[in-house]
């Protein structure tokens, strides 16, 4: 089965567009979603009105939870927090509601884990490092977990008895990943809407359960939509100009 793995779209409807067009050739099956998609973005109810229409198997990422009031926008800096307070006076009730329903908890499908942060810290923990990847290793089951929340595209591929010798995998776009069950491993398909490796393409996964693959996608998309949509609702500029750079 392919599946077609989303994460940190950030309520930007130009980059999921132009992944759903770049996805349609790989005719996958599932959708999967590891969160945040709304907050800092310009279309959150278009955004998560397209991503429920996928019927995804997905997980809240901290953003959505701020934005359906479940966490203190307090925790946030002053941009994001401003970005998290718009967010809400725009969605609809039935958007606000999906949300509201979305897991906290990590969720299991079949070899893998999906998760918005990490397995053991689901809505905050960045695994960004190897020792941080490791630490998480006894806090799922599967041979694999899926996380999102970096914004950073990657893989950290655990080697060694206990798996204590961990390689970090940079995404190659287009290159197809072997995943071997006998190597666990954590995921991060990049962000589909703020991506922050200093490549500004919109960031996504196709993974592939047959042939145990997982395949990195960049796709270009109209960056200068986004801005001015953003522009035009008086979002920060900071946030606005960040897109340029991908970080
Ligand atoms: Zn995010």
């Amino acid at each position: 089965m392919r599946i077609l793995i989303l994460s940190d779209i950030h309520a930007n409807l130009a980059a999921l567009e132009a992944v759903l067009a770049d996805a349609q050739s790989f005719d996958y099956e599932a959708v999967w979603c590891l969160g945040d998609i709304v907050g800092y973005g310009p279309e959150p109810e278009e955004c998560v009105a397209r991503v429920r229409g996928l019927k995804p198997r997905a997980v809240v990422g901290n953003h959505d939870w701020a934005v359906i009031g479940r966490m203190d926008a307090e925790e946030f800096n002053a941009e994001a927090r401003r970005a998290v307070l718009w967010t809400r006076q725009r969605l609809s009730a039935i958007s606000l509601n999906w949300l509201n329903n979305l897991p906290h908890e990590p969720i299991v499908e079949g070899d893998f884990t999906l998760t918005h942060g990490s397995p053991r810290d689901p809505v905050w923990e960045y695994v960004v490092y190897p020792a941080v990847a490791a630490a998480n290793l006894a806090y799922f089951d599967t041979p694999f977990c899926l996380v999102g929340h970096t914004h950073v595209p990657g893989l950290f591929v655990f080697a060694g008895a206990n798996g204590q010798r961990v390689n970090v995998i940079r995404a190659s776009p287009g290159q197809a990943i072997v995943l071997e069950k006998a190597h666990r491993a954590i995921l991060n398909p990049g962000s589909v809407g703020q991506p922050r490796d200093s490549d500004p393409r919109a960031a996504y996964a196709i993974l592939d359960t047959e042939r145990s693959t997982w395949l990195p996608r960049r796709v270009a998309y109209p960056i200068e939509v986004t801005q001015a949509r953003m522009r035009a609702a008086g979002l920060p500029e900071r946030l606005i100009n960040r897109l340029d750079f991908g970080w």
